[in-house]
């Protein structure tokens, strides 16, 4: 028998992965509350019901592709005027959330889809719209043995490289990390960009050199923050992202959280995140995270 699938979160990143559900054969019945997302997963070929509830009450699966803990927390258990999805789903259902949400967030959700007889799992991705798309997204996953067994094959049918990093909140714990490392780095790359300048290194020396030694890293040969050295890299085409500093904002604040939660001093990834947080604010709301160079290379001072 056909699996099932709810999706709910038709945006950006979930209209596309819905979409692609549909073209692995699953049937999938998708809700999200902005009607721009509904009609263009309608075109999609995407079945919308009318309702949150009206999508997952039949789904053997439900996923949930949507901003933050709170969107992910209130829809699992409802408002004062709709019934939760854990109260309207098939007992048994498996709840798998995609978002990026703090990792106690993911537990909470976890525990309450369980509570409600039901199995929940962490699955957030990387590799943006552009992987979404094309179906190549990277997914950590927190959950049991054999929810991730059952998940596995719809999993496949968006991603390319999926893991199963342990229990339940695990798939957040590695995003969280990751993105803290990708926060940095970047700034540290920017960063030895505008001191060469400084100093009358070009870019593509300092790229030659860098990329084939040890400052060698993702943000420098893949997202490469000066224009030139990397020709698939959003600097040359003016920052449009990609990745933007807001979502990077948005991440470094979870792992902010998760230090907090943990007690754990990490000076370098509460500083990218205060770097962030600023450059998000202005330019990098809309523009790709590498454009932070700009940020780091307008607060340099003119030596005197
Ligand atoms: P988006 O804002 O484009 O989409 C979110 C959608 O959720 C919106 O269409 C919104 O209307 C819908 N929504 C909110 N509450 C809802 C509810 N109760 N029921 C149904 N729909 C509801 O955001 P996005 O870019 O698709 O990102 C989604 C998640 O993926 C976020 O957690 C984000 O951090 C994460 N993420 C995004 C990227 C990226 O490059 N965009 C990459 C990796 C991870």
């Amino acid at each position: 028998m056909t699996t099932s699938i709810a999706f709910l979160g038709l945006g950006h990143m979930g209209g596309p992965m819905a979409a692609n559900l549909v073209a692995a054969g699953y049937a999938v019945t998708g809700f999200d509350l902005m009607p721009a997302a509904v009609s263009s997963a309608r075109e999609a070929g995407i079945t919308v019901a009318e309702s949150a509830a009206a999508a997952v009450a039949s789904a053997d699966i439900v996923i949930t592709m949507l901003p933050a803990g709170r969107h992910v927390i209130s829809a699992y258990t409802g408002t004062a005027e709709e019934p939760g999805l854990l109260a309207v789903a098939r007992p048994g259902t498996l709840f798998i959330d995609s978002s990026t949400i703090a990792v106690d967030d993911a537990r909470a959700a976890h525990d309450l889809a369980v509570a409600a007889g039901h199995h929940g799992m962490d699955a957030p991705v990387s590799g943006g719209v552009v992987g979404a798309e094309a179906g190549t997204l990277a997914f950590m996953v927190g959950g049991s043995d054999a929810d991730f067994a059952t998940a596995l094959p719809v999993l496949e049918a968006l991603g390319k490289r999926i893991v199963h990093c342990g229990g339940s909140g695990l798939g957040q714990a590695a995003k969280v990390c990751n993105n803290m490392i990708l926060g940095i780095s970047m700034i540290a790359v920017s960063e030895a960009f505008v001191l060469g300048e400084k100093l009358g290194l070009s870019h593509q020396s300092l790229f030659d050199v860098a990329s084939n030694a040890s400052g060698q890293c993702w943000a420098l040969t893949t997202n490469c923050p000066v224009p030139g050295p990397v020709a698939a890299s959003p600097a040359n085409r003016d920052y449009t992202p990609g990745f933007t500093g807001a979502l990077m904002a948005k991440d470094l604040g979870l792992a902010e959280e998760a230090l907090a939660s943990t007690g754990v001093t990490a000076r370098m990834g509460s500083l990218a995140s205060e770097m962030y947080r600023r450059f998000a604010d202005g330019e990098g709301a809309t523009t790709d995270f590498s454009g932070i160079i700009n940020d780091i290379r307008e607060r340099s001072a003119d030596p005197t």
